[in-house]
């Protein structure tokens, strides 16, 4: 008997009818002999109504009391759903975060799991009960309800997972599962079967829309073999597990694509130790997230310093740069917001060579300019003019041969 941990979207749930047939398709897993633990998130919309309400009675609403209001949106589905079991002549019971113990950090909003005590669960399980658990909830040691930060239901059922040793995780959601690239922007985008747990947190701007990122970690972490797929259809979606050979022969898996960074130079820096520190330091400490930096070397004792930072924060860093400069020195600060990272994603990396310089040629080929370039095990990204985003997509989808389903990678083709 093999024991399943599904759970299902916002889109999923959205109305009663949808719930219904949420039950009668977890009944038929159940029917072939699993043991069925399902985790819901709120009807679709349901939580954002919730935020705002509370913006509507506090300006700034207390985080403890936001954490109670939030909790509830989880309950109507789990309720409504488990009914809906019972209806169909099924035995099920729905439990809150704190009545399985599900016990988080006291960090309200974005609380994280320290642990799930499993006892009630295998006790409902082994009474033949389907178990639904309300997502992104959890409890301090103190008693206290807490959530798990927007779109953390999909850690509750990971973490459901590891804790009750899963054979599998499904995360249904409104999608086939995860695209070689964005389909919207590239047709010839295809259904991934099979990536690895790394593959997938670095496609992690394609994956985000699909599932919650920080749960990938914790899948990998714990080896909980995750299937993304839509709950709409009965087709298998994609298998997030742990890195095969058969990923190992593919160049690259993925195409992926970031609009929302913003570029900054600061030129002619003075070159000594800990420059580095006295511009990044202060940004840092104002919360703002750099990711790719480069810093060229100039004759003489000079520098460049060439990053990126989230579109959002692009004026506060500026603002703080214009000062630090002066502290430091350096000659200007320029920056743009028209900018894209394009990245290729693929575990054959490691193995294959001459994968960031096809890539380089490709785009060269299109006429474009690579502004950065930074490279990690299995990924190398570049930065270009934003309105180049598509085209530059559609012609390494294309280069890499993406629309084929797995071309193992012979010697020759080298
Ligand atoms: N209902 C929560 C949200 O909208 C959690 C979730 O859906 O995963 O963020
Ligand atoms: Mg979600």
């Amino acid at each position: 008997m093999a024991l399943i941990v599904q759970k299902f979207g916002g889109t999923s749930v959205g109305s009663t009818d949808k719930i219904k047939a949420v039950a009668r398709r977890v009944i038929k897993n159940h029917q072939q002999g699993n043991q069925m633990v399902v985790v819901l998130s709120a009807m679709s919309g349901d939580t954002d109504r919730l935020v705002g309400m509370a913006h509507d009675i506090q300006t700034i609403p207390d985080l403890r009391e936001m954490d109670m209001l939030l909790a509830t949106g989880e309950q109507v589905t789990i309720s409504l759903f488990a009914m809906a079991l019972k209806e169909a002549g099924y035995d099920a019971v729905s439990l809150l975060g704190d009545q399985v113990r599900i016990e988080t950090t006291e960090m309200h909003t974005k609380a994280r799991i320290k642990s799930i005590d499993t006892t009630l669960i295998r006790k409902h399980l082994d009474e033949g009960k389907i178990v639904t658990i309300a997502g992104f909830q959890g409890v301090t040691e103190e008693g206290d309800i807490t959530t798990l930060g927007r779109g953390g239901s999909d850690t509750t059922a990971v973490a459901l997972a590891a804790a009750l040793k899963a054979n599998a995780c499904e995360i249904f959601t409104d999608v086939e599962g995860v695209y070689t690239t964005d389909p919207n922007i590239c047709s010839a985008a295809r259904k991934i079967n099979r990536i690895s747990y790394d593959e997938m947190l670095e496609l992690a701007s394609l994956g985000a829309k699909i599932l919650d990122i920080r749960s990938v970690g914790l899948a990998k972490r714990y080896n909980v073999p995750l299937h993304v797929r839509s709950t709409f259809s009965e087709n298998e979606g994609t298998w997030v597990v742990e890195e095969d050979k058969i990923m190992e022969s593919m160049l690259v898996s993925g195409v992926t694509y970031n609009k929302n960074e913003a570029r900054i130079t600061i030129t002619k820096v003075p070159d000594q130790p800990g420059v580095a520190a006295k511009i990044f330091l202060p940004i840092s400490d104002a919360g703002i997230v750099v990711d790719m930096i480069i810093q060229n070397t100039r004759a003489g004792d000079l520098t460049d310093m060439t990053f990126t930072v989230i579109r959002s924060d692009y004026d506060r860093a500026m603002s703080l740069l214009k000062d630090i400069s002066k502290d430091i020195n350096a000659e200007s600060v320029s920056g743009a917001q028209d900018i894209a990272k394009l990245s290729i994603v693929g575990v054959g990396m490691r193995n294959h060579s001459g994968i960031a310089s096809t890539m380089f040629h490709i785009l060269a080929k299109e006429g474009i300019n690579i502004m950065m370039i930074s490279t990690s095990e299995i990924k190398v990204s570049c930065i270009i003019e934003e309105k180049y985003t598509e085209l530059a997509v559609r012609a390494l989808h294309d280069a890499f041969a993406l629309d084929k389903d797995t071309i193992p990678v012979s010697e020759e083709t080298l």
